[in-house]
């Protein structure tokens, strides 16, 4: 796992998604080498690269073109531009060209979740998974509703996680934003 400060990054654009959520992501995705990912919302590129490292192809898709320019440089930076195709649309116009999906990662989804779910789920292999990372209260509410209509097999987990700063007088520990990670299994 790549160290978040590793990461090649910008002010304006969100992430690299924490080093131990991107351990979590990684493994109850069942990410193997085999398999076609479509990551929503690259932002940063922190979870594209971990996916990257691991998958057969990966989909990188921002609404932001400053958001995908970041994510290739962290690409370039590990080698592995050649596994990614970088798309500068809306993912709901993006699902449209893609099919054969085993991991659908939704790490932003901009007001359309509910329908990039849907959308999502109809591109999914059997056996695909629909993975999403929410740091507002409302997405997983939403999100277990949608995938509860599909009728998939769902998973809660909340993150909240403390990193320990070594100082003089020992380590003090500083909390970070709670997060929801939400797997369904088709
Ligand atoms: N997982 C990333 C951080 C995600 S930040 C990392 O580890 O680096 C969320 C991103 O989602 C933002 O860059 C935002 O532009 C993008 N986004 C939000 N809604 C979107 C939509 N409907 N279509 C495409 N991209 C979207």
């Amino acid at each position: 796992m790549i160290r978040d400060n590793d990461f090649i990054r910008e002010k304006s654009i969100p992430g690299p998604t924490k080093e131990e959520i991107r351990c979590l992501v990684v493994c109850k995705s069942a990410v193997s080498k085999e398999d076609l990912v479509v990551d929503i919302g690259c932002g940063t590129g922190g979870l594209t690269v971990e996916f990257a490292k691991r998958a057969k192809i990966v989909y990188a898709i921002d609404k932001n073109i400053d958001a995908l320019r970041l994510t290739e440089k962290n690409l370039n930076k590990y080698g592995l531009s050649e596994k990614v195709n970088l798309i500068n649309k809306n993912a709901l116009k993006a699902l449209r060209e893609i099919e054969n999906i085993d991991i659908l990662m939704i790490g932003g989804s901009g007001g359309d979740l509910s329908p990039i779910i849907e959308k999502g789920y109809k591109k999914l292999k059997k056996e695909g998974r629909i993975i999403i990372t929410s740091i507002l209260l409302e997405t997983p509410s939403e999100a277990i509703r949608t995938l509860q209509k599909l009728d998939m097999t769902i998973d809660v987990a909340n993150i909240s996680i403390s990193k320990g700063k070594i100082t003089d007088r020992g380590t003090m520990m500083f909390a970070n934003n709670p997060i929801t990670i939400i797997t369904a299994k088709k």
